[in-house]
């Protein structure tokens, strides 16, 4: 490693798992800063370390060596996407994502200043606390990751394997984070948010959106994932609910039919039932939830066209 990398392991603090408490490698240097990359041009001397840093943990990497990543900052300007950025720093999309907690590759950098990681890997919050994260944690926890290190930047404690990278569903997830309609036409007929009970004429509190179609139109699943209720209420008519990566479910209600049973993996665009106007439905509409964190949201933010 150059004598740069050195200097920038300084202030990153680091422990080898063993439940011991994390170990500094400051060396008294106080808050020794991180380098930061101005530009992307050879010129750039950080840039360059950069390049050589990252080169050095590759060849680490597959020998299994043992080594503490090094960091960088770089602050994207208003052009840059995560997508632009991770092909110029060739580094693994996995590692960029995670140490930075992006959640979605279409999430907004602008004014935000970057780790960049000189290191392939993933870096696995301790505290998960977006969808990708708790993703990550869930398939950390079912597979017992072993012989990681416990790594401490910028006041965030992660757990860095650098053999690892997204799974083919936290890719997805991170790649492709829209949600589709859950109808081929979609006409709002009741917005999200507080309104007067068409039936009860007092006012509540409406959980998703009403979207008027004729009975039978077929009703699509949002996003893919699994089927956790298929089943009928008082309220609901037939309904359906599909739990997705992270934390996220989506609920259909007042079906005519139900396509799915409980336990089935559903696609994104997948038929799971017909519209009806079953339970209290005062003519033929899909109610239409999504539920992040067990909080209804307005569907508005996550599906794309309504
Ligand atoms: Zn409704």
């Amino acid at each position: 490693m150059t004598n740069r990398a050195y200097r920038t392991i300084l202030p990153v603090l680091c422990a080898l798992l063993a439940g011991g408490p994390l170990v500094s490698q400051e060396a008294g240097e106080g808050s020794a800063a991180i380098p930061v990359i101005e530009s992307l041009t050879f010129r750039d001397k950080a840039f360059m370390d950069f390049l050589k840093d990252l080169e050095a943990a590759y060849r680490m990497t597959a020998r299994r060596e043992d080594f503490t990543p090094v960091f960088y900052e770089y602050t994207p300007s208003d052009k840059d996407d995560f997508i632009s950025l991770n092909a110029r720093f060739s580094t693994p999309a996995s590692a960029l994502a995670t140490v930075n907690r992006i959640e979605t590759a279409d999430e907004s950098l602008a004014g935000r200043t970057l780790l960049i990681p000189a290191s392939p890997g993933l870096f696995a919050a301790e505290h998960p606390e977006t969808a990708l994260e708790y993703l990550i944690a869930q398939r950390y926890s079912n597979t017992g990751q072993k012989n990681l290190k416990k790594i401490l930047v910028k006041n965030m404690i992660f757990w860095y394997n650098p053999l690892d990278t997204l799974s083919v569903e936290e890719r997805s997830f991170f790649f492709d984070p829209s949600m589709k309609l859950p109808l081929k036409d979609v006409l709002v007929s009741s917005p999200f948010g507080d309104r007067q009970s068409p039936i009860t004429g007092q006012w509540q509190r409406h959980n998703g959106v009403d979207l008027a179609a004729p009975e039978g139109t077929p009703v699509l699943a949002c996003k893919g994932g699994a089927v956790e209720e298929a089943g009928s209420d008082d309220t609901l008519g037939n309904y359906v609910i599909i739990e997705h990566p992270g934390a996220v479910k989506s609920l259909y209600a007042h079906l005519s039919k139900i396509a799915v049973s409980r336990g089935d993996r559903v696609k994104t665009g997948a038929v799971i039932g017909e519209v009806g106007e079953t339970g209290a439905a005062t003519g033929p509409h899909l109610h239409f939830e999504i539920r992040i964190n067990g909080q209804a949201q307005d569907p508005k933010g996550s599906v794309k066209g309504l």
